[in-house]
């Protein structure tokens, strides 16, 4: 069949071939190492289960039109409590994953031809959700010498053409995160040249050494008109397979989203909705969220370490989110076993081909230098899967 000129373009994501590729490398009966995952390896708190399980058990199994009331509260009451904003319930909506969330935003803010900042290396999914809706995306790049941030210069010589900057501090795939001072200049800039913001903020409780996050919105009060924050339960409660996501922003974006997703997923699942009211209301979240944050940090500062021992690789601390995003460019050139080494494309192939470890090259998020590690995997396999590298590099 003839597919609309719209989705002709869009690629899969690469990051979910990555692991198809580790997958089915496993049924095969190979012993593969994986750092290709985007979620935690931790299973969903068990009082989080609990509540679900208790709804499904009292019956709440049908369509949810006043999308859980409850739940709406509760994330205006963490919006308050946490991050300092103040957001009346029409001014949440709660979708099908924080992928949603975005993916409905630019649906309703960005016409044909509409200019949207990207810093790069981004998220693999911004670049192809602005071209659905048919914007253009304005590249702005934030290499390795920089931290992978985005400097204001950056954004007031860009922004004055532009409709829309997405941030994502932390970030996936470079484990950057802002300062609260850096956020504050790029804030200032974005009120400068008019900009919308789309502030990612999925891994807000996964920031590690000491760096203090900050809800981009909390910044300055012109910015709450202009800003629309996105987060979601997949990453801080180790819930992806449940799909539960939400934006908050200006009424009149908000409840355009509501329309759009009237029309496209009704609403999130009833039952899970009461498991992400527990995670939001119950005091066991604190600990639960700590727990995890602190082996996360152990892992992330070990697998740095270890890249940066290796011979001509260079990799940045990460502050925050479960990646390390090393710089492998200067074994571009060489030959790895039989294979030539060209990009980070082919260097991926090496690592799984040949020492059955699988990354996601940096192409994906538009950075060819580098390539992404996941941390989001035991203490034991980081350490096998980094002697395998090692050796393969040697
Ligand atoms: N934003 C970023 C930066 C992400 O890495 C992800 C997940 N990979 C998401 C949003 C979406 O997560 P979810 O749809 O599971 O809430």
């Amino acid at each position: 069949m003839k597919l609309s000129g719209r989705v002709a373009s869009v690629g899969a994501s690469v990051t979910i071939a990555t692991s198809a590729r580790a997958s089915q490398m496993r049924a095969e009966g190979i012993d593969v190492v994986s750092f290709g995952a985007g979620e935690p390896d931790f299973d969903t708190p068990q009082f989080i289960k609990d509540a679900a399980i208790a709804a499904l058990d009292a019956g709440d199994t049908k369509y949810t039109p006043r999308t859980g009331k409850l739940l709406v509260q509760a994330i205006a009451d963490k919006l308050a409590r946490e991050n300092h904003l103040r957001y009346a319930a029409e001014q949440i909506v709660v979708t099908f994953g924080g992928k949603h969330a975005l993916y409905a935003a630019c649906q309703v803010l960005i016409e044909p031809g509409d200019k949207v900042l990207l810093p790069v290396p981004y998220w693999n999914s911004y670049p192809e959700m602005v071209r659905l809706a048919g914007g253009e995306p304005v590249l702005l790049r934030a290499g390795r010498e920089g931290g992978f941030k985005i400097t204001p210069k950056q954004v007031l010589d860009a922004g004055g053409d532009a409709k829309i900057l997405i941030l994502n501090s932390p970030s996936n795939p470079t484990g950057a995160a802002y300062t609260p001072g850096e956020l504050a200049e790029i804030a200032r800039a974005a009120i400068e040249t008019d900009l919308i913001v789309f502030s990612d903020e999925i891994y807000e409780k996964l920031i590690y050494g000491g760096t203090k996050f900050v809800s981009f919105a909390s910044l300055d009060e012109r910015l709450m008109e202009r800003t629309i924050t996105f987060n979601g339960l997949s990453k801080t409660f180790a819930m992806t397979g449940w799909r539960l996501g939400w934006a908050a922003g200006a009424t009149d974006v908000i409840a355009a989203m509501k329309r759009l997703i009237s029309h496209e997923t009704t609403n999130p699942v009833s039952f899970a909705q009461a498991g992400a009211l527990a995670a939001y209301t119950s005091p066991e979240a604190a600990g639960a969220i700590e727990a995890m944050r602190r082996e996360f940090e152990k892992r992330g500062r070990h697998m740095a370490d270890r890249l940066n021992a290796i011979d001509g690789v260079e990799c940045v601390q990460p502050s925050g989110a479960f990646y390390c995003f090393p710089d492998i460019s200067r074994h571009y050139g060489r030959k790895i076993g039989q294979a030539e080494v060209t990009d980070s494309l082919t260097f991926s192939a090496a690592a799984i081909e040949q020492a059955r470890v699988a990354l996601v090259p940096g192409a994906a998020f538009g950075e060819d230098l580098c390539v992404r590690l996941s941390f989001a995997t035991s203490m034991e396999q980081i350490d096998k899967g980094l002697d395998r590298i090692k050796s393969l590099l040697d």
